[in-house]
């Protein structure tokens, strides 16, 4: 029986200049396709239009191109197919698997306070459920009032279509029950863009046929959740594989936001592609 070649991508925000991280991690998908004679996609995820911006994609391409790294076309770019994501959302949604929910942080907080606390997910506390318990009237009412809301995971609901024992593979880690309960009822059409990571990046990988999912260690968690949502979606799990992170001299993890130096700038003073392969190339060989 042929076996299907690996397919595998790096899928950046385009919300600033790529560093290092970012070049560890798309090196590590781009060597794991060519070594396995697989395809090598690149997505640019930039739902989030408070954040993206297009020079971000352009500089990011000029990037990948100076480490060598080579994509196939035409490159997928989230922003063009909200009104897909907005469809898999109200099919759903249709199938009671999305609840609206009207809570503002300040309201979830002042929940959990209220309860005393509430566990503990990879994002922060978990969603006390305050909006799934309203009653249809009061999701009537709110509506017509022209409150704001999100939809968010009915897990207990995915749950009873999905039975509990889904399962994914990491290649480093091996065999995982997945267990979607550690991210609770997770927000998967956020107010402000009517979409959200967890749906678009599921939906966009089975839809490419992607089988090889190579992506930080950072984003481990979320998998149970993706393992939930394509079972209730009827797509494929691919496997995974959780690169470590790359941190700074006081183990920091490097991130845009603390000003990690730019591939841009180490160009620019002069390091070049190789040099950067060679401190990059011990961990993804
Ligand atoms: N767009 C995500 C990020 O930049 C990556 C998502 C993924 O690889 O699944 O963090």
């Amino acid at each position: 029986m042929p076996v299907s070649p690996t397919v595998t991508r790096f899928a950046p925000s385009p919300t600033g200049l790529l560093h290092c991280g970012h070049a560890f991690s798309a090196l590590t998908a781009f060597r794991i396709a060519q070594k396995e004679g697989g395809r090598f996609l690149l997505r640019i995820e930039d739902i989030d239009s408070t954040r993206c911006q297009r020079r971000f994609e352009e500089a990011l391409k000029e990037d990948l191109a100076w480490l060598g790294i080579t994509w196939e076309s035409p490159v997928r770019r989230q922003s063009d197919h909200l009104a897909e994501y907005k469809e898999v959302a109200e099919k759903l949604r249709a199938r009671g698997l999305l609840y609206p929910c009207f809570c503002t942080r300040r309201d979830i907080q002042r929940e959990i306070e209220a309860a005393g606390g509430a566990p503990h997910g990879s994002e922060g506390p978990l969603y006390p459920g305050t909006c799934r318990r309203l009653s249809s009237r009061d999701v009537e009412e709110r509506m017509a009032r022209g409150d704001e809301y999100a939809l968010r995971l009915n897990l207990e609901e995915a749950l009873r279509v999905t039975g509990s024992g889904l399962e994914w593979f990491d290649r480093h880690q091996g065999l995982q029950k997945a267990r979607p309960e550690l991210l609770g009822d997770t927000v998967l059409v956020r107010k402000d863009i009517g979409c959200s990571y967890h749906l678009c990046v599921v939906w966009d990988d089975a839809l490419q046929g992607v089988n090889l999912i190579s992506r930080g260690e950072d984003l481990f968690e979320a998998t149970h959740l993706h393992c939930l949502l394509q079972a209730v979606l009827g797509l494929p799990c691919p496997e995974y594989v959780h690169h470590e992170l790359l941190r700074d001299s006081s183990g920091r993890r490097l991130a845009k936001r603390d000003q990690a130096e730019t591939l841009r700038s180490l160009r620019e003073r002069g390091v070049s592609a190789e040099e950067l392969h060679v401190i990059l190339g011990r961990s993804t060989q």
